[in-house]
């Protein structure tokens, strides 16, 4: 019979263990909801004063009796402000997106169209590094997916292709058909990332040594968004070394059936 007491007595502390635990897991998941609202709530508060102190810079810069010392201030203000304009859109993006906030409206799109489209835009600044810009697409892919979210994820890859590379370099935009997926790469021969940073390249303000040492700025929230963006449509992104330096970024999303008509 002490036996049984006994037995009693360990499932009855299972059971309160079991139920701390469930608090806990409680308490932890309210935490990170406050967490995601103040966030967004102070992200969402900072947009109109850095928007009026910008406005207020190029006001002063479009001063053309602005003297020398104080149009070098101005033009401090000015772009620590689109700075930090930037920092706080990524973080409400970010924050909409993880509250599912952001309503991804696909619709079958010209991938095809909006990769040469993005690549126009970027040339004028790899033209500046001289990098050599390669293209090589399947003519009319189309993907399901929101324009403006894909056009998102591709701008940001071609722009950190084009901010991780050193003059003289190449960046390369590939697409193709595979099965029911198609598959964009962009690849550069870049200042690549540490093989044992990759596992955490994706995650939240996280910046590879290579970047930091090489001293290009950066938040770390480019590659986050990406990645939610594309897996809210279904998709994946990876990154891995390219052969001979730099990097490749692979994403992976669901082809648009082919029209019957
Ligand atoms: P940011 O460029 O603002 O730092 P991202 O989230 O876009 O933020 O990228 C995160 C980090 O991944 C960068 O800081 C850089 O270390 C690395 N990275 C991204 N793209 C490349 C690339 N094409 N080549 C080398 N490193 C890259």
């Amino acid at each position: 019979s002490t036996d049984v007491t006994e037995r009693h007595r360990m499932a009855e502390e299972r059971e309160r263990l079991l139920a701390e635990e469930q608090r806990q897991v409680r308490r932890l998941r309210e935490l990170d909801r406050m967490k995601d609202e103040l966030v967004a709530l102070v992200s969402h508060e900072l947009r109109s004063p850095i928007g009026a102190i910008r406005g207020y810079a190029e006001m002063l810069l479009d001063d053309p009796d602005l003297g020398g010392e104080q149009r070098a201030f101005a033009d401090v203000i000015d772009r620590k402000s689109a700075d930090l304009q930037r920092l706080v859109d990524d973080l409400l993006d970010l924050a909409r997106l993880d509250a599912g906030r952001i309503a991804i409206d696909p619709r079958p799109v010209s991938l095809t169209r909006l990769l040469n489209q993005s690549v126009e835009d970027h040339r004028p600044a790899a033209a500046a590094k001289r990098l050599t810009v390669r293209v090589d697409l399947d003519r009319h892919l189309r993907v399901h997916a929101d324009p403006a979210r894909l056009r998102q994820v591709v701008d940001n890859l071609l722009s950190n292709a084009v901010k991780y590379t050193p003059a003289g370099g190449a960046v390369t935009v590939a697409a193709r058909r595979e099965g029911d997926e198609v598959t964009v790469t962009v690849a550069d021969t870049g200042i690549g990332i540490p093989s044992e940073q990759y596992p955490q390249l994706f995650g939240r303000f996280f910046r590879a040594s290579t970047a930091k040492e090489a001293g290009i700025k950066g938040t770390g929230l480019g590659l986050a968004i990406i990645r939610a963006i594309v897996e809210a449509h279904g998709g994946t992104v990876t990154a891995a070394p390219r052969e001979g330096g730099g990097t490749v970024f692979t994403v992976r999303l669901p082809a648009e059936p082919p029209q019957e008509e």
